[in-house]
């Protein structure tokens, strides 16, 4: 964490959690007369300041991880299914890592698979569920992710009912209707609901939802990539049948996750090819991603509640400073009890700006998103903020932080979005 610096002017610029102008981890640096002959060009340049508070689409990568993948990628290269010694090195790491992950969930290693993030796993558990294990129901909802809606649109075409649960203004799905709809239909039944939204933050209670699949013989999926390593989750405490995570989205690198799969229930592969990850998925492991994973997430636990202190602070900051700063501003989400502490929902009243807050933000060196980041290219309009029936006359602007992040930077943020909003002074007559 960051103690308070100078002046915004005097902050270096972050990249990737490190500081540009400073080598990253391995990388030589240059010869000094070329250092200074790049900042005498350099002096010349307005120095800009950038905020990230984009950690919900993904999160820069923490430099104990890069050196952990950096050691990898140059002592340990061989095929983790080869037999001989560079074999055996490699398939060492991957399986510490395996240890790793099942001990900070409360699993066993044979629970634990290696995937390719989040869209993967969910996948898999939707798609096989349905193929190995007889589901012919899924209930879940319309304020899940794309990569669990899509793959829903994909079953239901496929014969599978789909049944998603409404939610209210919060995004909060009701155990009674979970209940009465786990009570009718008679068929075999996957559940499907995340733990929380990576737009609005929102939380569900996944050891409820848990209880009453279990008391209807209902199998339980959630997508927990916004929560794990952000939240302490005990597969132990909690009865799920299957959970996944995504390194990207606590400092761990982009493409690779996990999936955790109850050893009671059995799956057959989603890729087929050989006999890696214990003949659960085919092909070769992504050995340096599944070491920074791991690394990324031992971090993230060891240091969990100092994280979500800081963080949680820095969103209240931000929620009272914007507040002050922007009459009629409203907050998206269910934050009365525990919400997604790194995730601030802002709606903006109508302004002549206020279409276009997010490039003029980019602009003013602050990133945030437009909902979530695969709307935010997109502009479609985000398919959450619809389901929770939030006033479209609002533009909607996530914030989402890390532990890397300090008040300064929210200081500077609002500052930026005061300009931005602040009315244009009419011309004077010529
Ligand atoms: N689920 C949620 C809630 C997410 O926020 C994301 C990523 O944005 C995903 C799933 C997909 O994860 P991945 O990027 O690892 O495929």
């Amino acid at each position: 964490m960051h103690g308070p610096r100078e002046s915004l002017a005097d902050q270096p610029l972050r990249v990737g959690g490190r500081v540009e102008g400073e080598p990253a981890c391995g990388e030589r640096p240059l010869p000094s007369h070329l250092v200074s002959y790049f900042c005498s060009f350099r002096a010349l340049i307005p120095r800009t300041m950038r905020v990230y508070f984009d950690n919900a689409a993904t999160t820069p990568l923490d430099p104990e991880v890069i050196q952990v993948m950096e050691h990898t990628m140059r002592h340990t290269f061989g095929n983790p299914s080869s037999i001989h010694a560079e074999g055996r090195a490699a398939r060492a790491l991957i399986e510490q890592a395996r240890k790793t992950v099942a001990q900070q969930i409360g699993a066993s290693v044979g629970e634990v698979f290696f995937t390719s993030g989040g869209t993967e796993s969910h996948n898999t558990v939707l798609k096989c569920s349905v193929r190995d294990l007889g589901v012919e129901r899924i209930i879940s909802s319309p304020t899940e992710h794309h990569c669990i809606l899509h793959a829903l649109e994909t079953l239901e075409k496929q014969g599978v009912e789909v049944v998603l649960l409404p939610v209210d203004e919060y995004g909060r799905v009701s155990l009674e209707a979970l209940e009465s709809a786990l009570k009718t239909g008679g068929k075999k039944t996957l559940v499907s609901l995340m733990h929380a939204n990576n737009e609005i933050g929102t939380l569900l209670d996944i050891d409820a939802v848990g209880a009453l699949c279990k008391q209807y013989g209902a199998l339980f999926h959630s997508d927990t990539v916004q929560t794990v390593a952000h939240f302490p989750i005990d597969v132990q405490k909690t009865p799920v049948d299957f959970l996944a995570g995504s390194a990207h989205k606590f400092h761990g690198p982009k493409g690779v996750g996990f999936l955790y799969v109850r050893s009671d229930v059995q799956l057959r592969p989603f890729i087929d090819g050989g006999s890696q990850e214990r003949n659960m998925r085919g092909g070769t492991e992504n050995l340096y991603g599944i070491v920074g994973l791991a690394k990324a997430f031992e971090l993230a636990c060891t240091s969990l509640d100092a994280r979500r202190r800081h963080i949680a602070d820095l969103r209240q900051y931000m929620k009272s400073r914007l507040q002050e700063a922007v009459p009629g501003i409203r907050f998206n989400g269910y934050d009365a009890e525990e919400h997604l502490y790194t995730v601030l929902s802002a709606a903006f009243p109508p302004s002549p700006k206020s279409e276009m807050l997010v490039m003029l933000l980019d602009i003013a060196g602050v990133s945030a998103s437009g909902g979530s980041a695969c709307s935010s290219g997109a502009e479609t309009g985000s398919h959450v903020l619809k389901a929770i029936g939030a006033d479209s006359s609002h533009k909607t602007i996530r914030f989402s932080f890390s532990h890397f992040n300090t008040r300064e930077e929210v200081d500077f943020a609002v500052e930026k979005l005061k300009e931005i909003l602040q009315p244009t002074p009419a011309k004077a007559p010529a």
